[in-house]
């Protein structure tokens, strides 16, 4: 007998009809003598619903007000699953955020879970109930309701799973599990048995789309074992798990594919100590995050900067250098957005050499021109020009022998 956190997305719980087929699996679970914890998201479309209309209430909606709209689409679903499973003579028992003792930071709307308090839940279930707990919300230290970012029911489920020391979270959605890739780009991708935190948090760009990322890491930090899989299927879906949970290595086990970075290159500029500090300060101040960044060595004491942001603070982080630049004493900057960062992502790779070769032979193989390199312990990244971006997925997801596992 185990004890087990089910997490139902949107979509999955999106209309009275689809709430009971998700009450049918809940008492499936449950009629096989395991507890059952159910967390959930609020109905597909609510909370978006909600921003909506508060933006329509006021031009800027106040915070703590924001945080008590919209955890009312998670209040709708609990309540209607726990009569949902009334109806159908199961015991269970509905409990928001606070109810539950999910105690959070008190930053609105996108709050952090500090602690939660296991006890009431554990109540619930020596009582043989299933406890169906409102996703997405907490309370903080002065009692204000909370809620914990966009997509947050995921971290609310992983949270609750690791107080109450359940033995797997089952987080269900619209799709079956993590692919190798995204299937649209290529038709080879196939799903994965396994993956561990590292490599799932690594692959937040694919990932993101199936959980939200902050769960991840609260899972590698308490390592809760998290399920991903489709809840309009019983197929197996993907485990995320401990890289030491005996798991099979794969060397490269994803490909991922960003088009959201922008790319400029500071030239000619002094080769000079501060050089650079009088580059990334002002960026780091404006609040532009910097991804990769490489530095060419010129003769006659100057040097070509290069870096990445992304898109979305392209224009400002471009005003920013061509200030630097003038104050500096540069030459110009040059900019490109239409790149793409391809990236290959693998525990193995730690105890495997030649990755680096084997990617960067696929990507010359198809004559695609690699611009930047960086690389993570878990992680070698490559920017290209935008238009190969799709090529050079498929050619190293074949590469890397992720057509046939
Ligand atoms: N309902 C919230 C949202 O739409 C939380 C969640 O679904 O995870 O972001
Ligand atoms: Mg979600």
């Amino acid at each position: 007998m185990a004890l087990i956190v089910q997490k139902y997305g949107g979509t999955s719980v999106g209309s009275i009809e689809r709430i009971r087929n998700v009450a049918k699996r809940i008492v499936k679970t449950y009629d096989q003598g395991h507890d059952v914890v159910v967390v959930l998201s609020a109905m597909s479309g609510v909370t978006d619903n909600l921003i909506t209309m508060a933006h329509q209430a006021s031009k800027v909606p106040d915070k703590r007000e924001l945080d008590v709209l919209m955890s009312t689409g998670e209040q709708t679903t609990i309540a209607l699953m726990a009569m949902t499973l009334h109806d159908m003579n199961y015991p269970a028992a509905s409990l928001l955020g606070f109810q539950a003792d999910i105690l959070t930071d008190n930053m609105a709307t996108k709050a952090r879970i500090m602690s939660i308090g296991a006890d009431r839940i554990k109540t619930l279930i020596s009582e043989k109930k299933i406890v169906i707990i409102a996703g997405f919300q907490g309370i903080d230290s002065e009692g204000n309701i909370t809620t914990l970012g966009r997509g947050g029911s995921d971290t609310s489920a992983v949270a609750i799973a690791a107080a109450i020391k359940a033995d797997t979270c089952e987080i269900y959605t619209d799709v079956d599990g993590v692919y190798t890739t995204d299937p649209r780009i290529c038709e080879k991708a196939r799903k994965l048995k396994q993956i561990s935190y590292d490599e799932m948090l690594e692959m937040a760009s694919l990932g993101a789309k199936v959980l939200q990322i902050r769960s991840v890491g609260f899972a590698k930090k308490f390592n809760v074992p998290i399920h991903v899989r489709s809840s309009f299927n019983e197929e197996e879906g993907t485990m995320v798990v401990g890289e030491d949970s005996g798991m099979e290595q794969l060397v490269v086990s994803g490909i991922t594919l960003d088009k959201n970075e922008a790319r400029l290159t500071l030239r000619k500029v002094p080769d000079q100590p501060g050089v650079s500090s009088k580059v990334f300060t002002p960026l780091a101040d404006a609040g532009i995050q910097v991804d990769m960044i490489i530095q060419n060595t010129r003769s006659g004491g100057e040097t070509d900067l290069t870096f990445t942001v992304n898109k979305s603070d392209f224009e400002q982080a471009k005003r920013i250098a061509e200030n630097v630049v003038k104050n500096i004493g540069g030459e110009e900057v040059m900019v490109a957005d239409d790149i793409a960062k391809v990236s290959v992502i693998g525990v193995g790779m730690k105890n495997h050499a030649g990755v680096a070769a084997t990617m960067f032979s696929a990507l010359a193989s198809e004559n695609i021109n690699i611009r930047m390199i960086s690389t993570s312990e878990i992680r070698i990244s490559c920017v290209i020009d935008e238009r190969y971006a799709e090529l050079a997925v498929r050619v190293l997801h074949k590469a890397f022998n992720l057509d046939k596992i």
